[in-house]
């Protein structure tokens, strides 16, 4: 499914952001949004300010594999101001994960700004699940560049391609290690 091509009347939202790489409290977001619209966009957004680890192909290409079986999800990336895509796209509502403490000033700002910005853009919040509240891409990354990859964060590729940036073996099967598999 391509954006150009949403039937008319159709209820769309757009959740933005690096996603560098996505992790499992992105699609928790991701998988409870699109139940509430007929598609939801998730599009990788350059941030200037931050030094990605992946590409943004990368990114969208990580992003296409987690979600390839919510249908109503497309996956897109845009290089420029979030508002500029909403309104290139005809996209109103965006759709922000809220963890605790930490989101709330950042998003609040950003949340202003875009209505600043473009009056008809409204962002709704989504209160992180508890399993996630924890979770970000760059404590996944600190973790990953000191070999250490905690089973549930992100997706088994995006671990893969992690291992792979920072050249870290594989996690090892019972089977590969002929052990037990009671360890
Ligand atoms: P990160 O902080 O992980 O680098 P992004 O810039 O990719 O995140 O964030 C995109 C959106 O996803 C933001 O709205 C952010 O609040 C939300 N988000 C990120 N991680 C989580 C999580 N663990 N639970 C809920 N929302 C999240």
């Amino acid at each position: 499914m391509s954006i150009a091509s949403f039937p008319p009347g159709t209820r769309v939202a757009c959740y933005p952001g690096s996603f560098d790489p996505v992790t499992n409290g992105h699609l928790d977001i991701i998988n409870r949004a699109s139940g509430l619209f007929d598609y939801l966009v998730v599009c990788v957004l350059h941030n200037p300010g931050k030094e990605p680890l992946f590409t943004t192909p990368e990114r969208v290409q990580m992003l296409e594999q987690s979600c390839r079986d919510i249908p109503n999800v497309v996956v897109d990336s845009y290089d420029g101001l979030l508002v500029d895509y909403l309104q290139k796209k005809g996209i109103r509502i965006v759709i922000k994960g809220l963890r605790p403490i930490s989101d709330f000033d950042f998003e609040f700002e950003q949340a202003l700004m875009n209505k600043r910005l473009n009056n008809a853009v409204e962002t709704l919040f989504m209160v992180t699940s508890t399993t996630y509240s924890y979770l970000r891409s760059s404590l996944v990354k600190e973790l990953a560049r000191f070999g250490s990859f905690p089973p549930g964060l992100v997706p088994v590729h995006v671990e893969t391609k992690l291992r792979e940036r920072f050249r870290a073996p594989e996690r090892q099967t019972p089977l590969e290690t002929g052990g037990s598999g009671l360890a």
